[in-house]
């Protein structure tokens, strides 16, 4: 896929190239930063708003320098746990989905990376017809801004575990990275961001070499390579061994413990021999395991454990050494899983 980076794009702009284009129009230097605080702490949508600017460079920018951002087509909110799923269009038609979740510690948005996917996971609705394309850093900010707008409180964590492989994705994402935890935008802990990633274990070693204090996910699903290499695709080109030699560099590197999600299908990679198998692989990485009960999806054919698997499944981990915790689910009710209400939008 090809990385998509359109420099007429503003909002993908860093402060340093912002202040480069203002001066190449003419205007003095700190005017980059009246309109990056504009794009990325006061969350603007248009240039009408920039009131500090002169009506005629807001004219010139509007002109040259069009803002991309998200337009909601449809925002569904759960009555079990005020979880919200959004649908957004992009400026050329293209859909993409987002949800925000709301916890204790705080607010999280789960963004997606790509319109679509190309790792063809066997369980997951994103990729049924591939990758469209991918999204651009403003792309990907402006899931959470409008997010924040809408919710009216701060988002404190963004989870990149939407439609979409960000590691094929890797320049918009770390532009994404760089400027959502920018002290002059939302000025998000990096700590508190979460990648996830179906292992493309190249990406993860060069991303490690970043040295960035985010959570790395590791999408596993599976305790060998022939499991592995059924349900994911990817898991053809690299094999487990490969994908846990990244990851133990990634934390090397980093110092920030690897997660990995495993989503539990009945008579799959279910059973006590997968436990015990992923507890031999995982011993004494200190990892988190996330159990997701799969989300059925209409293409897959594939069901869930009934919810007492799933806690025997956890608890054989415990016992293994392995931390394990299944993950709470939130927003059932509103299609709140892994890009099924993008699809049943584009099935409609
Ligand atoms: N491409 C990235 C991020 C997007 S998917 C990745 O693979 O990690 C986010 C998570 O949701 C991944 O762990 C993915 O495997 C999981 N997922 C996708 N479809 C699912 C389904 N139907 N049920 C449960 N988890 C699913």
């Amino acid at each position: 896929m090809n990385e998509v980076m359109d420099m007429n794009d503003i909002k993908s702009m860093t402060m340093e190239e912002m202040e480069e284009m203002i001066l190449s129009m003419g205007e003095k230097k700190f005017r980059a930063g009246q309109i990056y605080k504009w794009l990325h702490k006061e969350l603007a949508d248009d240039y009408d708003a920039m009131s500090d600017l002169s009506k005629k460079l807001r004219e010139e920018l509007a002109a040259a320098r069009p803002l991309f951002g998200v337009r909601e087509i449809r925002r569904l909110e759960s009555a079990k746990d005020g979880t919200v799923k959004y649908l957004f269009a992009l400026h050329d038609d293209n859909v993409i989905e987002s949800v925000l979740m709301r916890y204790k510690h705080g607010n999280s948005v789960c963004i997606s990376s790509q319109v679509g996917c190309n790792m063809g996971c066997k369980f997951c609705a994103s990729t049924v017809d591939g990758c469209v394309r991918s999204l651009t850093p403003s792309e990907m900010l402006s899931q959470v801004y409008a997010i924040q707008k809408d919710c009216g409180e701060r988002i404190s964590n963004v989870v990149v575990m939407g439609s979409g492989e960000p590691l094929d994705n890797y320049e918009a994402l770390l532009r994404f990275i760089k400027m959502i935890t920018d002290e002059n935008g939302l000025n998000i802990s990096q700590r508190n961001i979460t990648v996830s990633t179906c292992g493309l274990v190249p990406k993860i070693r060069t991303l490690a070499k970043e040295k960035l204090q985010i959570t790395l996910a590791i999408s596993l699903h599976a305790p060998n390579d022939e499991k592995r290499k059924a349900l994911m695709p990817v898991a053809k080109a690299y094999s487990i061994d490969e994908l846990m030699e990244a990851c133990r560099y990634y934390f090397d590197s980093t110092g920030r413990r690897v997660t990995f999600e495993y989503a539990l299908v009945a008579g799959n990679n279910d059973g006590e021999e997968d436990a015990m198998q992923l507890c031999a692989l995982l011993k004494g990485m200190g990892a988190h395991v996330n159990l997701i009960p799969v989300n059925p999806v209409t293409e897959s054919g594939m069901k869930r454990p009934e919810m007492k698997n799933c806690e025997r499944f956890r608890d054989r981990l415990i016992k293994g050494h392995v931390n394990a915790t299944i993950r709470r689910e939130l927003g059932s009710d509103v299609n709140a899983a892994c890009g099924q209400l993008r699809r049943s939008h584009l099935n409609n």
